[in-house]
């Protein structure tokens, strides 16, 4: 099969969350089944040509040779600055402009590279219009398109006024169409037009079906629902591996796992944290955002430093979470440590050093830092939503069922509950060392989840081809 993948952020070259990895990874892992597959990405600053080795095949179009080819569209204009979306917390004005210019780009591009793809996977509002534009123009009839929505937060919305930059005239501002509560939502050009949609989690595809966690398009992916289907994320563990990271003070493996306790160690040095490998070490990774659960964590911080525990927070985000954050950090330099800002590195470190790591979040298309943390033997604390509630199970300490603490109400207190538990689980040392083994034994490689991507295809395609047929009948 050959496969367009289109994403607004793909690692190594550009990340800002869970999207990037998927991005970087499921390309690979379909590659590897046998597919040919194509990756398009903008061209940002950050997309160092040097550094990856980029091929200029014009002063719009650059290219990074592999197994998988990823193109970049390049536009000084729009992708020439500091940040993907925003700067310091602020969307740019023209997000609507630029992600419209790439996605017509990107269409341009196919046939100028030699590319005419079986299928076309779109990944949120940033990559949405390409399905719109594929439909529209009906120019590609065999071409089956698949819309991932990685997360219902991000809508991709604009004035009404915006939609001339997209190129569609106001007959697309319509419910029907783009229109979304008297603006424009370019995730709908996704939602009304692929021929699948799919989301992150089964969980999660569930609940995006829901008046309370449809954003305002419940409805719709209700009318949709025998179209609507959730994947779990895998990771890639040539990355996100103990015993491979060169990243992280040291080595280890189920077979070696107290050298874990160096990487602690060099955790609680580089956070100024009491160097103490009995005390329970809480991490947390996260964009500081509400959907991530910092109003509930925010209400629990001050009980939780009452604990006999650290806490090492790497993040960035709102602002008033920073200052919360911060604010902490002056209370209790002991027992907390503060990493603002965007770190790959040192998230590496903490999932090394830690020996838990919370995710109270709010809703959680899919989260990776579950799995990662399995990895890296730090046992996740979750709120029971999306990803989250599919891939963590609480523990029962006393059949040693489970592998981790799941809390379901959103609330502070809940949280705090699920903390208590996991710090008292954590004193059975012979039971937790046989928990941390269990866990980084779990396979969450994107192996699983490629082949169930490349059933979904076939799906697309089987759909499309029955609605060829019936259409000629008519
Ligand atoms: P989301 O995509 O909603 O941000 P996920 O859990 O799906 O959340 O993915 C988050 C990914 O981004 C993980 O790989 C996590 O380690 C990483 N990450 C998040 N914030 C930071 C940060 N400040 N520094 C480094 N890595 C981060």
């Amino acid at each position: 099969m050959k496969i367009l993948y289109v994403s607004s952020e793909v690692v190594p070259y550009a990340k800002t969350g869970g999207l990037a990895d998927v991005a970087g990874a499921l390309p690979q892992a379909l590659s590897a089944l046998g597919h040919e597959v194509v990756v398009v990405m903008p061209k940002y600053r950050m997309v160092d040509e040097k550094k990856f080795g980029l091929e200029k095949l014009n002063d719009e179009l650059y290219r990074a040779k592999g197994k998988v080819t990823v193109y970049f569209i390049a536009n000084d204009k729009y992708f020439d600055r500091e940040g993907l979306y925003q700067e310091k917390g602020v969307d740019y004005p023209d997000n609507c402009e630029r992600f419209s210019f790439f996605c017509r780009k990107v269409l341009e591009i196919l046939p100028k590279v030699g590319f005419f793809p079986d299928i076309v996977h779109c990944n949120d509002w940033q990559t949405a219009l390409i399905i719109a534009y594929i439909k529209k123009l009906g120019e590609w009839p065999k071409t089956a398109t698949v819309y991932t929505v990685h997360n219902m937060g991000y809508l991709g919305l604009f004035p009404k006024e915006k939609l001339a930059a997209t190129g569609f005239g106001w007959e697309m501002y319509l419910p029907e169409n783009l229109e979304f509560w008297g603006s424009i939502a370019l995730a709908k050009a996704g939602f009304v037009f692929a021929d699948l949609i799919n989301t992150v989690s089964q969980t999660y595809a569930e609940e995006i079906q829901t008046d309370e966690m449809g954003f305002g398009l419940a409805g719709l992916l209700r009318s949709r629902s025998q179209d609507v289907s959730g994947i779990i994320n895998g990771i890639d563990y040539t990355v996100w591996n103990p015993e491979t990271d060169a990243v992280i003070a040291r080595k280890y493996g189920t077979k070696s796992i107290p050298l874990k306790y160096e990487n602690k160690k060099a955790l609680q040095k580089a956070n100024n944290l009491p160097e103490k490998e009995d005390i329970p070490l809480i991490g947390m990774i996260t964009r500081l955002a509400d959907q991530k659960g910092f109003d509930i964590l925010a209400g629990a911080m001050e009980k939780i430093m009452h604990l006999k525990c650290q806490m090492v927070i790497l993040g960035t985000g709102e602002p008033k979470y920073h200052e919360l954050l911060l604010n902490e950090k002056k209370k209790y330099p002991q027992h907390i440590g503060i990493n603002l800002g965007f770190n790959a590195a040192l998230a590496q470190l903490i999932y090394a050093g830690s020996d838990l790591f919370l995710m109270p979040s709010h809703y959680e298309p899919c989260g990776l830092g579950q799995l990662i943390s399995f990895k890296y033997g730090a046992i996740p604390i979750v709120r029971k939503t999306g990803g989250l509630a599919d891939t963590v199970h609480d523990l029962n300490p006393k059949t040693g069922k489970g592998d981790g603490f799941v809390f379901e109400e959103y609330s502070s207190e809940a949280l705090l509950n699920a903390v208590k538990r996991a710090l008292t689980a954590y004193r059975n040392k012979k039971e937790w060392l046989k928990l941390i083994e269990k866990v980084m034994c779990y396979d969450y490689s994107w192996k699983v989840s490629a082949r169930k991507y490349v059933e979904l295809y076939n799906r697309g395609l089987t759909k499309l081809s029955f609605i060829q047929k019936s259409g000629n009948l008519l």
